[in-house]
């Protein structure tokens, strides 16, 4: 296992499309390694999620979280070659959202609540579920990386773009999840 190099925007490998895994080889080593890295780094920079381009590997795997389960423990999701759907266009959730590849940024983002995912999980399961708010949110985020996209691309008001300290200073101090202690950063 290893905590690996976070890639900064303006690196190539944050702006290209991400290739297909093929399934047959997601229990094969070299995945499973990167599924343990991945998860590793994103732990130790207390990401929400993190995609594989992130930590300078252009494949279509991310990991998700930002869910808490029953008993109160943050629940991730490994999501290979996933595709995920807007199943209502009009209900938009907005908040400030930052990025392990944009240090110490924040931008304001409207996105879809309510979404379809279907994706392959870390033991070659096919998955298929409907997932509403912020670990939705989280997902389209990070499945933005894997085709090349940043949050920054998706702020429609630049005024909302801000160092963090100014952002939970004078920006929008309504939104809930400014007071959170865990940075909604992936
Ligand atoms: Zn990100």
């Amino acid at each position: 296992m290893a905590i690996l190099k976070v890639a900064r925007m303006g690196h190539p490998v944050l702006r290209r499309k991400c290739e297909t895994i093929e399934p047959e080889k997601i229990t094969g080593p070299e995945v499973q390694r990167l599924i343990r890295d991945i998860f590793e780094t994103m732990v130790e920079y207390n990401g929400v999620g993190l995609a594989a381009p992130q930590v300078h590997m252009p494949v279509r795997l991310c990991i998700a979280g930002g869910e808490v389960d029953d008993e109160g423990r943050t629940r991730y999701r490994i999501l290979i070659n996933p595709e995920v759907t807007v199943l209502d266009e009009d209900n938009r959730l907005g908040m400030y959202e930052g990025c392990l590849s944009v240090p110490g940024m924040r931008g304001w983002v409207e996105r879809p609540a309510s979404i379809k995912v279907v994706a392959w999980n870390e033991k070659g399961e096919k998955l298929d579920f409907v997932l509403e708010g912020f670990p939705a949110v989280v997902i389209q985020h990070e499945c933005d990386h894997l085709d090349g996209i940043l949050y920054v691309d998706r702020i429609e008001d630049m005024t909302k773009f801000a160092f963090e300290e100014e952002a939970e200073r004078f920006l929008d101090a309504a939104d809930e999840n400014m007071d959170e202690d865990e940075e909604p950063a992936g």
